[in-house]
Formats: C-alpha cells, sequence, structure tokens
C-alpha cells in the first residue's frame, strides 16, 4: 500500500480478487488445494511420502491443530485435511534459509517483506547470531550460542529477568525438560500460546467442573442427540472436525452453529474421502444457525437459561435434571435468583436475534438429553470470556448433560500439543503439588513465586523489568497483541533467542542481540546416539500419542527440541542436579522422569507404545467433579457484555483465513469467504457501509479506541460481508496492532481479540 491508493482501482493496486462465498466446504477443492500445495513445496515423491505418514499410527502427528485421530482404524488414503497437508508442506518445505541467504538480506531488508513472503523464505538450517549493532545474521556454532545465551541468562540481576515462551508445536518430552530447565534456573515466567488461547477456557472448567480440559471423546460425536458448535469456525481451524460433525447427523443429531459469521464449513460439507460426495450440494450440517453479534453470548445464553426456567416452572421435572442437579451440583439457587434479575427484553438487543430464533434453539436444548457444546476463540478472547464459557456449562448442568456417553465439553485446541505442554508443567501459575513432585524428584528448590503469562511479560520487557527474551517455537510478535507496543518491549531485551523451523517476522524484532536456533521438524527423524527416538503429544480430548519422524533432517545442523533444552541448560546452570545429556540420549529416560512426577503417566513408555496411545484421566468425563472448591460441578452467575458503542463505533474480531494456520501464512487466498489475493480488508455489514458512504474495496483507515488510546492501521479494504450491524472482522496478524495490550479477559488475562472497539476512516 506504498503507492496512494486512489491512483489505482484495488484490484489492480492489490490483485485482490472477489469472489461468490462457496455453498459448500471441502470436496474436490480441498484436495486440489492440499496437493498442489504439497507439490509446489515439497515435491511429489517426498509429498507422497509425507502424505502417507500424516497422523498414521506409526507416522507422524500433524503439526497443525489437535483434533483428534480416530482410537481404532485411521483412514488408509488421508487421514488428514487440507490445512494439515499445508502445515506438513511447509515444514518439509525445498525452500531453505542458509547463513548465505542471511549474508545477503539483512533484518532491515526482511522487515519490508510481509508475512507471507518472511514464511515462504523456508528452513532455516544453521544456528544463526545477530550480534548488537549488525544488521546480519551470521552463522554460529552450537557451543558458543548456548555459551552466549548461557552467559546472558547468568549476567541477569534476578531469573525473573528472563521470559521463557512456549509455542504449541513443542512435544511433551521438550516441554518437560524445558520447564524443568527453566525452573531449576530459578523461575516461573513460562507463558505460552495458551494465555491467548484457551486460557478462559481453563478458567472456567476447572472453576465449574474440577479440570481445565475438554470432557468429550471423538466417540462422543457418534452419541450425540444435539451438537452446538459456538465462536468457533471448524472449516478453517479444525477441518477433520466436519467428519466428526457429519458423523453426528448421520446418527440422527443436530447442530445448532452460533457464530456471528456463517461459516461455509459449517453449513454444507463434502467428505473428501469419497469421491461420490464430491457432486452435488453436500451434506447440510448446522440444522439452525444463530447469526448472533460479537460478544452477545452471555446474553443470548442467558435468554437460553431464562426460556428453560420459564418452561421447568411451568411444568416442573420437563427440562432439569434434577436427578444429576441433586446428587453433582452446587449453587442452582443462586444462578435462578440471577436470572430473575434479568429481562429478555435488555438482554435481546445485545444478541441481535430474533426471540423466535432462540426460542426454537431452547426447544432443541430441551427436546435433547445428550449435548456436546464445542467452542474456539470466538468466545475465549473477551473481556467477558470466562463468563461465555461457565454460562455454557450452566446450561450442559441443568440439563445433566456431562460426563456421559454423547455429553459434555469440547473446547477445541488450535494447537497440536498445547494441551500436553501445560500437562508438562508449561504454566506462569504451576500447582504447588506439582512443584512438590518436582522438587522430589529432581532434588532443588523450585521458584514458587507465579511468573508472568503473555501479557505480564510484554508488559515487563516494555518497562525493562525482563532483559532476555526465549521463545521455544512459534512466532511471539505476530501472534501477540499490541504490536507496536510489542515490537518495543521486545526490542528493550538484551538477547532474544528463538528455537524454531522456519524464518518468520519475529527473528526480524530483536533484543539488542539475537539468535535463532534451528530445530528438527515434527516430519523429521530424530536420532540420538545413533537410536532413533519418537516424541510425544496430547490432543484436544486427552489421548497422549506417539509422533515420529519419516524424513531425513534439511540440515545436519539441525538438532531437535530436548537436545537445545540441554544444551541451554548445561551452558547455563552451574550446580544442576540433572544429567541433561544423559535424558537425551533415550527419550525414554525423560518419560520416566514426568512418570514420576505428573499423574496419569503410569507406564509411560509401556502406554505410549501402545497402537493410538492413551486417555489421560478426566473427572468430567466420569461425572465426579470432586477437585472443585465445593467437590462438586459448580452452577456459576454470569455478566452479560458492558461494552455499549457510540453509533460512530464499530466492534472488530480479527480471524484467520482459510490458508493460514495461527501466523503461518500458507497462501493470500480466503477461498471459503470468496477473498482471494489479499489480507488487508476488513469485513463490514452493507448498510453500514452504505452510512459511511463506502463502496465496495473502498480504501480506509482504521482507528481503534481503548480508554484513552488510540491505535491506528492504515489502507485496509473495505469488503461488503453478511455480518451483523456494527460487526466488523479484519485478519491477524495484520490487524494486532489494533488490539489494546491491557484490553483483557477477566481472570484468565486472554487478549480481547475478538472486541475491539473501532471506527472506520474513508481515505
Ligand atoms: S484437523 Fe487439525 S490435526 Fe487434523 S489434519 Fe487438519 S490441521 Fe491437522
Amino acid at each position: 500500500m506504498s503507492k496512494t491508493p486512489n491512483e489505482k482501482p484495488p484490484e489492480k493496486l492489490t490483485g485482490i480478487r472477489l469472489t461468490e462465498v462457496p455453498k459448500t466446504a471441502v470436496g474436490v477443492k480441498a484436495i486440489v488445494s492440499a496437493v498442489t500445495h504439497v507439490k509446489n513445496e515439497v515435491g511429489v515423491a517426498k509429498g507422497i511420502q509425507l502424505l502417507s505418514k500424516i497422523n498414521q499410527i506409526d507416522g507422524f502427528d500433524c503439526p497443525g491443530c489437535a483434533w483428534p485421530d480416530p482410537d481404532e482404524k485411521r483412514a488408509f488414503l488421508a487421514e488428514y485435511c487440507e490445512n494439515g497437508a499445508k502445515a506438513i508442506a511447509e515444514e518439509a518445505t525445498k525452500n531453505k534459509v542458509s547463513p548465505i541467504f542471511f549474508a545477503t538480506n539483512s533484518v532491515q531488508e526482511l522487515s519490508k517483506l510481509s508475512d507471507y513472503e518472511i514464511g515462504k523464505s523456508g528452513r532455516i538450517t544453521h544456528p544463526m547470531y545477530l550480534s548488537e549493532g549488525k544488521d546480519n545474521y551470521e552463522k554460529i556454532s552450537w557451543e558458543n550460542a548456548f555459551k552466549i545465551i548461557g552467559e546472558e541468562l547468568n549476567s541477569l540481576d534476578s531469573p525473573d529477568e528472563a521470559i521463557f515462551y512456549t509455542s504449541g508445536r513443542t512435544s511433551n518430552e521438550a516441554a518437560f525438560l524445558y520447564q524443568l530447565f527453566v525452573r531449576q534456573f530459578g523461575t516461573n515466567n513460562l507463558p505460552d500460546c495458551s494465555n491467548m488461547c484457551h486460557e478462559s477456557s481453563g478458567a472456567a472448567l476447572s472453576e465449574t467442573l474440577g479440570i481445565g480440559k475438554g470432557s468429550v471423546t471423538l466417540e462422543d460425536f457418534n452419541h450425540a442427540d444435539l451438537v452446538i458448535v459456538i465462536g468457533q469456525n471448524p472449516g478453517t481451524n479444525h477441518p477433520r472436525m466436519l467428519t466428526a460433525l457429519s458423523d453426528a447427523k448421520k446418527q440422527g443429531g443436530k447442530i445448532i452453529t452460533i457464530n456471528p459469521l456463517p461459516e461455509v464449513g459449517l453449513m454444507n460439507y463434502k467428505a473428501p474421502q469419497n469421491p461420490l460426495k464430491w457432486i452435488g450440494s453436500g451434506q447440510q450440517l448446522t440444522d439452525l444457525f444463530l447469526q448472533v453479534k460479537i460478544n452477545g453470548d452471555v446474553a443470548l445464553l442467558k435468554i437460553i437459561l431464562k426460556l428453560m426456567k420459564e418452561k421447568e416452572d411451568d411444568e416442573p421435572n420437563s427440562v432439569f435434571n434434577h436427578k444429576f442437579i441433586k446428587e453433582k451440583t452446587a449453587g442452582i439457587d443462586a444462578l435462578l435468583k440471577d436470572l430473575d434479575l434479568y429481562s429478555i427484553e435488555e438482554l435481546l438487543p445485545q444478541t441481535g436475534l430474533k426471540l423466535s430464533e432462540i426460542k426454537e434453539t431452547t426447544e432443541l436444548i430441551i427436546n435433547n438429553e445428550n449435548i456436546i457444546i464445542c467452542w474456539a476463540m470466538g468466545l475465549t478472547q473477551h473481556k467477558n470470556a470466562v463468563d461465555n464459557i461457565r454460562e455454557l456449562v450452566n446450561i450442559l448442568l441443568l440439563k445433566g448433560s456431562i460426563g456421559k456417553k454423547g455429553a459434555g465439553t469440547c473446547p477445541v485446541r488450535g494447537h497440536s500439543n498445547v494441551q500436553g505442554d501445560r500437562t508438562m508443567g508449561i504454566w506462569e501459575r504451576p500447582k504447588a503439588s506439582f512443584l512438590d513432585s518436582l522438587e522430589k524428584e529432581f532434588k532443588f528448590k523450585a521458584p514458587r513465586k507465579h511468573g508472568f503469562d503473555v501479557v505480564e511479560a510484554i508488559d515487563a520487557m516494555y518497562k525493562k523489568k525482563a532483559k532476555v527474551f526465549f521463545g521455544m517455537g512459534g512466532n511471539f510478535i505476530s501472534a501477540t497483541p499490541d504490536t507496536s507496543f510489542t515490537a518495543k518491549a521486545l526490542r528493550n531485551c538484551n538477547l532474544t533467542v528463538h528455537v524454531s523451523t522456519k524464518l518468520n517476522r519475529s527473528h526480524l524484532i530483536t533484543g539488542k542481540s539475537a539468535i535463532i536456533l534451528p530445530c528438527l521438524g515434527r516430519t523429521e527423524k530424530d536420532f540420538q546416539e545413533n537410536k532413533e527416538q519418537f516424541v510425544s503429544v496430547e490432543n484436544s480430548m486427552g489421548v497422549v500419542h506417539q509422533s515420529k519422524g519419516t524424513l531425513k533432517p534439511c540440515s545436519k545442523e539441525l538438532l531437535s527440541e530436548p537436545a537445545i533444552v540441554a544444551g541451554v541448560a548445561n551452558a547455563t546452570l552451574k550446580k544442576s542436579t540433572t544429567n541433561w545429556s544423559k535424558l537425551i540420549s533415550n527419550y525414554d529416560l525423560i518419560r520416566t522422569k514426568i512418570e514420576a512426577t505428573i499423574p496419569g503417566f503410569e507406564n509411560y513408555n509401556e502406554r505410549i507404545r501402545i497402537k493410538g496411545g492413551f486417555y489421560l484421566p478426566n473427572n468430567a468425563r466420569k461425572s465426579d467433579f470432586t477437585p472443585t472448591k465445593t467437590g462438586k460441578a459448580n452452577f456459576s452467575i454470569n455478566k452479560p457484555s458492558e461494552i455499549e458503542l457510540d453509533k460512530h463505533q464499530f466492534m472488530m474480531m480479527t480471524i484467520r483465513t482459510h490458508d493460514q494456520y495461527n501466523t503461518t501464512i500458507y497462501g493470500l487466498d480466503d477461498r471459503y469467504r470468496g477473498v482471494l489475493n489479499e489480507r488487508r480488508i476488513i469485513f463490514m455489514n452493507e448498510n453500514d457501509m452504505k452510512l459511511l458512504h463506502l463502496k465496495k474495496l473502498d480504501v480506509v483507515d482504521i482507528t481503534s479506541h481503548f480508554k484513552n488510546e488510540k491505535r491506528e492501521a492504515k489502507g485496509f479494504l473495505a469488503v461488503p460481508y453478511n455480518i451483523p450491524k456494527q460487526c466488523t472482522a479484519t485478519y491477524f496478524p495484520e490487524a494486532n496492532v489494533l488490539v489494546p495490550l491491557k484490553s483483557k479477559a477477566d481472570i484468565s488475562n486472554t487478549p480481547a481479540s475478538k472486541t475491539v472497539i473501532i471506527t472506520i476512516k474513508k481515505r
């Protein structure tokens, strides 16, 4: 957008193309897109080898989302989705970022590229060092890299001046060693990507059900009478979930979708594995679509609860599962009293819906026993995100629809091992019992003071209270909110270190000096002392299973994540009770230590070799809520959103395109929303555009407003779309600059990337 936009039409300027929004999702188009991407990035032969192993019992786990694989039989041809194929193609790409690449491309030059272009540069082949004052990274030996990191860490006045971030791709074995190193170093500063995604779910579910994870299994979808999908777009973010929804429908189940956007993936589905299904209009998934306004969720759910109560008051025992409520729950009286404090009339405008639609939804909930509720970021990234999720649980508890077949909670995790990392102790607020077991097993004094989460870590770096940033995977600057503020924070550091597979923008927004440590990918073979190793991960439903690479590493200079942690630990910890080099010589030794310190991993090395792995204990799945404060499942009192927009303002939510996975941009198309070849766009309601005298593809500047602060993002194209009035949507990371760091969810501290108040000005 360097040139003045008004000279050329946007199409000419950016090459944007708008198409009809498709009526069906997946089908042959998804196959063509996946195969083309793999062929272009990896080549045919290696591509076939990779696709034959992804999510297979003896293969590697998809580095994409955390949707589970079937327990029993895996699909022979394709146990993966379009975006899973793209994820592995990106990792196994032919493109390499070598020392020569860095010698000929300075940080400044690379910074001018888009995130898409930076990512397409490829896999980093050698450890690289950007020394203070230099603008080009230079090759460095592993030994020297570890030495510099160790010296910098030991030069800090306190271990709490270092931040150790984790992205959800990190395996169990690497995550366990990493948190152990960080705690032996002396801090709990272990923020992770979960802080920005399902932290709100963890907080709400731990309080109400006694476990921060979902309760359902994949099999439960075959037994559900009703599946509610709220604040989630599985067609793009968890595509194999469409198979589970399709199976639920085939068993006679009904599906309700609640979302500000009518995402095609939830409307009509064409099963890719069945050529007969490629023709025709596909299988209708959603029976009832509620196009709720952004952040209108608690208001909507509270109306449903009020209508359920009204029916129960009129016809006792017709709605509430009194046996379950009496035996298993606490707090119903307070809930029923709270519901009486609200009128449907005052709540309805916040939803943007007709009462008739909500009544129809409530009827479906009343008339069905086995209900599964699925959600993702559309609920977790709001100021009242924890309220959103607790209110969902209230509905399930009134129905007794949890802890039995075909029923329960299903927060769908976005990163392949984000749940596993938390189970391994990657958390800035560790439980005392976990630290006790670490101390006992490793004979050291663990830090007890809670550490910084993502928002607090950025603030600490900005205020120079933290001076070293260490990122285990991920792309911190592009994943986090308030981009300009976060960039300043990172630049305040003495040293920034990234363990990465591919080049990304976080390698270009650095501290005074920076180091890149290139690691093995999930698709690559991992040998330690000439013995092939495998790692393990935990999916969204708590199944821990193996992942074993199949390709020769793209460079001889790569190290595995566990080996990198051991290298840093050996170079940093003067007196450690742990033999790091021995632990990484055979990952069974790491798993033995996990078994000794984390409940649920008994006979870990034996069970991880069972085909498909094993389920971790889940009290809610067994209708046992004893871990909660009351020893029962807790009803809760929740607040609708208090945000009020004035007539010139809009609510903005950041979303992903169909060609993106978190901050990895596979391509520039958003095929499922009819936008091709452009990412700087803002979806707007057509009438809102008329009110602002905006035409399709007019260039606009966006300003966000938070307390008395303003943030700007310039040069977006206005795209008319089927979205509620005064609601808008933009893509991240492009719009993250508009998301204030301090605008975050109560209790969970998750950045409120789905509730950003903006104004829009035509250029
Ligand atoms: S649904 Fe998720 S885990 Fe499964 S193949 Fe697709 S991206 Fe990978």
